[in-house]
C-alpha cells in the first residue's frame, strides 16, 4: 500500500517527531517532501541525515501549498507543523491560534482545492485537560486546560467538518509524552528552547545545566509529582506509517491515542535517569507549572487493535538509554 509511487508531504518534518517519521517513511520506500519554516526545525537533520527534499516555507502560505501539491503530485499529508509549548501558549495564545489553527485551516483549504484528501494529524493528550479517568481512552471528554490543547482540539473539529463537506479523510493521533531517540542515534530531541523533562534531565547529567527543577510536589499522586506516560518517538513514528497505510487502504477517518499505558512520576523519571546515566543529577524543588494536569496515562488499545500498532520500546530505562546516547553524541 505504501510504495515509491507515493509522495508524502510532511509538514514540520524537521522537528523532533516529524524527523523520526520521515526516517520511518523512507525505510518503507516512500518519497518524502518536507515543508518546514525552520523556526524550531533543524535544516541539518533533513539535509545531512535524512537527505529528503526540504522546502523552507510556512503552512500559512496557501499559494506555496497548492504549488507543492501540484508539482510533486502529493498523495497525502502528515501534519506536524505547530507550536507546542504549553507555557508559551498561556502567555501568547494568539501566536498559537494563528499558527496551529489558521495555519492548519490554510493547509486544509489548499488540500481541498488541490484534490489531496488524506491527512495524518498530530494531536495531543492535552486535548483531554484533567482526565476523569486514567488510562484515558479516546471517548473521554475533551476539555483542554491550556490554549495549546485548545488549538489542537479545534483542528480535530475542523478535520471532522472537512471530512463531512469535502471528503478529506484523517487519522488523528493524540500523543502522550514523546521521548527517547532513534535507536541508532541518527536523530534525537533538540528543542531550542528546551522545556521537556527528559532532555533537561540529560543536559543536567551532562553538566550543561546545574539542576533539574521538579515542578510541584503536592499533586494528588503517590510521591506528589506529576505522572506522565512516556512513549518512544520511534514507536510514534511507526504509528504514523500505519495511520497513512490505513488511510491509503480507503478506511474512514479515525482517532487514536498513542501511549504505553504506564505512568511514571517526575521523581521516578529522575531516578531512572540516574541509573541509566550513572551521573549525578542535582534536583531543585520548584512551584507547580501552570497548565499541568496531575496524571496523564493513555490507553492505546484502539491503535493496537485497528492499526496493529505494537510499541517496541516501552521500557522507560530503554527510552532514556536511547535519549542519553543521542544527547552524549549531540551535546557531550
Ligand atoms: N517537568 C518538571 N521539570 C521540568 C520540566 C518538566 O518537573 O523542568 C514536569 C512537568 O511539570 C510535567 C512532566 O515533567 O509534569 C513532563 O513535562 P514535559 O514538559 O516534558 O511534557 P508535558 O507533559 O508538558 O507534555
Amino acid at each position: 500500500m505504501l510504495s515509491s509511487n507515493e509522495t508524502i508531504l510532511v509538514t514540520g518534518g524537521a522537528g523532533y517527531i516529524g524527523s523520526h517519521t520521515v526516517l520511518s517513511l523512507q525505510k518503507k520506500g516512500c518519497n518524502v517532501i518536507v515543508l518546514d519554516n525552520l523556526v524550531y526545525g533543524h535544516r541539518d537533520i533533513i539535509e545531512k541525515v535524512l537527505g529528503a527534499e526540504l522546502i523552507v516555507g510556512d503552512i500559512n502560505n496557501y499559494a506555496l501549498l497548492c504549488d507543492i501539491f501540484r508539482s510533486h503530485n502529493i498523495s497525502s499529508v502528515i501534519h506536524f507543523a505547530a507550536y507546542a509549548y504549553v507555557g508559551e501558549s498561556c502567555q501568547s495564545p494568539g501566536k498559537y491560534y494563528r499558527n496551529n489553527v489558521v495555519g492548519t485551516l490554510t493547509l486544509l483549504e489548499a488540500m481541498r482545492d488541490s484534490g489531496v484528501n488524506k491527512i495524518v494529524f498530530s494531536s495531543t493528550c492535552a486535548t483531554y485537560g484533567i482526565p476523569t479517568e486514567n488510562p484515558i481512552t479516546e471517548s473521554q471528554i475533551q476539555q483542554p486546560i491550556n490554549p495549546y490543547g485548545a488549538t489542537k482540539l479545534t483542528v480535530e473539529k475542523m478535520l471532522q467538518d472537512f471530512d463531512q463537506a469535502h471528503g478529506i479523510k484523517s487519522v488523528v493521533f493524540r500523543y502522550f509524552n514523546a521521548a527517547g531517540a532513534d535507536p541508532e542515534s541518527r536523530l534525537g530531541e533538540d528543542h531550542v528552547p528546551e522545556t521537556h523533562l527528559i532532555p533537561l534531565i540529560l543536559l543536567t547529567a551532562l553538566g550543561q545545566r546545574k539542576a533539574i527543577s521538579i515542578f510541584g510536589n503536592d499533586y494528588p499522586t503517590p510521591d506528589g509529582t506529576c505522572i506522565r506516560d512516556y512513549i518512544h518517538v520511534s514507536d510514534l513514528a511507526e504509528a504514523h506509517v500505519l495511520g497513512l497505510k490505513y488511510l491509503l487502504a480507503g478506511n474512514d477517518s479515525n482517532t487514536f491515542n498513542l501511549g504505553n499505558g504506564n505512568g511514571f512520576s517526575v521523581k521516578e523519571v529522575i531516578e531512572t535517569a540516574k541509573a541509566v546515566t550513572n551521573r549525578n543529577i542535582p534536583v531543585i524543588q520548584s512551584e507547580r507549572r501552570p497548565g499541568d494536569p496531575p496524571i496523564l496515562v493513555g490507553s492505546s488499545d484502539k491503535a493496537k487493535a485497528i492499526l496493529n500498532w505494537q510499541p517496541k520500546y516501552s521500557d522507560l530505562a530503554q527510552i532514556l538509554q536511547h535519549a542519553w546516547r543521542w544527547h552524549q553524541q549531540r551535546h557531550g
